[in-house]
C-alpha cells in the first residue's frame, strides 16, 4: 500500500488533483471560446456589409473577447502538457516551485513571482533544460 508515495510532493495536490481541476477549466474555457465564437459570427452575419471602417465597436469587442478566450484555452492546454511532462508547478525560466498559493489560484502560472515581474511580461524566453 505504498500507492500514496508519489502524491507526496511537498504542500502540493497530486497531479490527478491538478489533473481534474485543470480539465475543468480547459472544458469551462472551451465552452467560452465556442460561445463567443458563435455570437461573433452571428453579430458579423446580422451587419453584413460593414466596409468602410471596419467592424463596429460591438463586433470588435467580440472579436477582441474570443481571442482573449482562445489564449486562455491555449493556456489550460499547457499547462495540462507540463503536467504530462512532469514539468507542473515549476518557472520555466528558472525551474523554482511555484508557490501552491499561486498555483491554486492561476494553476496555468508558469512562472515564478521573480521571473513573473513586469520586466519579464512578453519576453517570452525559455531556458533549455537538457
Ligand atoms: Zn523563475
Amino acid at each position: 500500500m505504498k500507492q500514496l508515495e508519489s502524491q507526496a510532493t511537498g504542500s502540493l495536490p497530486g497531479v490527478p488533483w491538478w489533473r481534474a481541476l485543470l480539465e475543468e477549466r480547459w472544458r469551462d474555457r472551451l465552452q467560452l471560446v465556442t460561445e463567443l465564437s458563435l455570437e461573433y459570427h452571428d453579430a458579423a452575419a446580422a451587419a453584413p456589409g460593414q466596409g468602410v471602417g471596419g467592424p463596429g465597436p460591438a463586433l470588435r469587442r467580440l472579436m477582441q473577447e474570443a481571442s482573449s478566450a482562445r489564449r486562455a484555452l491555449a493556456d489550460t492546454d499547457e499547462a495540462l502538457a507540463r503536467l504530462a511532462a512532469g514539468r507542473f508547478g515549476r518557472c520555466e525560466s528558472c525551474t523554482a516551485p511555484i508557490p501552491a498559493r499561486k498555483l491554486r489560484a492561476e494553476p496555468e502560472a508558469r512562472y515564478c513571482a521573480r521571473c513573473a515581474g513586469p520586466a519579464f511580461a512578453g519576453v517570452g524566453q525559455y531556458a533549455a533544460v537538457g
